[in-house]
């Protein structure tokens, strides 16, 4: 794309209603978030357990940047990596059940640097047509063998495994499925991991929090050395960053392979005393994951009496499927004009043809608020 052509390429995105622009917030994260001076309830975040501006993580943020400072001034192996990784990452293994954890500046960092580093020109990946952007790039970065199955089908996935020769296969999905809510089947994943000798990646960047007590996707699922968990820390933990978890020899082989840790800036050691703090917020207010799951039984419950049908999604993601990306847009606009902030999501983020409201709910959100949304999208639906 040559400097002259970006202007055409963009009204060629204006003219499929693909243009995406930025709203630029004037207020913190939280159910109410103002936007050109106006207030909007805000069904956008990931921030499922509405920590992201609790008052006892600012304050440990506080307390960190006078011990630590701000910058972490290197990569983790030259004098990036401090006491407070260090007890962010032993304080993520055990809570999440493995025997190490790593940390990095970003869930797409992790996602990059793990599948790299396992797997080369010689290998296999076997990825779910549905995952991340991230999941995707990582695949195509790591030069292996990379292979899609239908979306949460086990069996086509035995199929491909079957007839692979490759020298590692790895197993990479999405835990919960970002733009559906969906969950991965884990139990026959990992069985066939088992059966096929293969890796098993779980990127858990929406279940980590919510789902498992917040212990996230793994608990529950028997103990195995082929597993390799990996959770963002910018959604329900309500900071930034992600880390992966796994057997200590995995650790250190990412420790001494993965580019996205060795070649990047390590994550600001105040934003490891967040993860801390969040932590002990994560295990100890339950009651924030309680009432997320109330909110998802009253948002599916209530629209389902009117025959709008939200997917099967049991998780805070909750999407309104609508197929055109016009429509999605001009729903969207007019949920906004009565002061609702809910995302239009188009392709590329989704297959073509399945525009939709992706609608996140939060422990942040009050059970009005819930009504007052389900009150808007059925009007807007008798409308149509
Ligand atoms: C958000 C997300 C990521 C990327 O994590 P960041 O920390 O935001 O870079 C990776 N995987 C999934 C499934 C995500 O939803």
């Amino acid at each position: 794309m040559l400097p002259d052509q970006l202007a055409a390429a963009l009204s060629d995105l204006d003219r499929h209603a693909l243009r995406r622009q930025r709203a630029t917030l004037e207020s913190a994260q939280g159910a109410q978030i103002v936007i050109d001076g106006q207030s909007y309830l805000s069904f956008a975040s990931n921030d499922y357990l509405g920590l992201a501006n609790h008052p006892e993580m600012v304050e440990a943020v506080r307390h960190a940047v006078g011990r630590w400072g701000i910058g972490s001034g290197a990569s983790p192996l030259v004098t990036g990596h401090a006491t407070v990784h260090e007890e962010a990452e032993v304080a993520l293994a055990a809570f999440v059940g493995q025997p190490a954890a790593l940390l990095f500046s970003s869930g797409y960092a992790a996602n990059l640097a793990v599948i790299g580093s396992l797997l080369g020109r010689e290998d296999a990946v076997f990825a779910d047509r549905l995952n991340h952007a991230s999941l995707h790039d990582a695949c195509l970065l790591s030069r292996a063998d990379f292979q899609r199955f239908r979306h949460n089908d086990p069996d086509h996935l035995e199929d491909l495994l079957r007839r692979s020769r490759a020298r590692t296969r790895l197993i990479a999905v999405d835990a919960v499925y970002s733009m559906d809510g969906d969950q991965a089947p884990l139990a026959a994943l990992l069985a066939l991991a088992e059966r096929y000798d293969a890796w098993l990646y779980l990127d858990d960047a929406h279940g980590f929090g919510v789902l498992g007590d917040g212990r996230g996707s793994l608990a529950g699922l028997p103990a195995s050395e082929r597993v390799v968990y990996m959770a963002t820390l910018g959604k329900a933990a309500g900071v930034s960053g992600a880390f992966v978890a796994g057997s200590r020899l995995l650790i250190e082989w990412l420790i001494n392979r993965a580019r996205t840790y060795l070649f990047s800036t390590a994550h600001p050691p105040l934003l490891a005393a967040a993860v801390l703090a969040s932590l002990v917020l994560i295990e100890r207010e339950s009651w924030r994951r309680d009432r997320l799951q109330a909110h998802v039984a009253c948002l599916q419950s209530s629209l389902q009496d009117n025959g709008i049908k939200f997917s099967a999604s049991r998780t805070p993601i909750q999407p309104l499927i609508i197929g055109d990306n016009e429509l999605t847009l001009s729903m969207s606009k007019q949920l906004r004009e009565k002061g609702l902030w809910v995302p239009a999501i188009r392709p590329p983020t989704v297959p073509k043809g399945g525009a939709r409201l992706r609608v996140s709910l939060s422990a942040a959100h009050e059970e009005h608020d819930v009504n007052r949304l389900t009150e808007a999208i059925r009007a807007l639906s008798a409308q149509a």
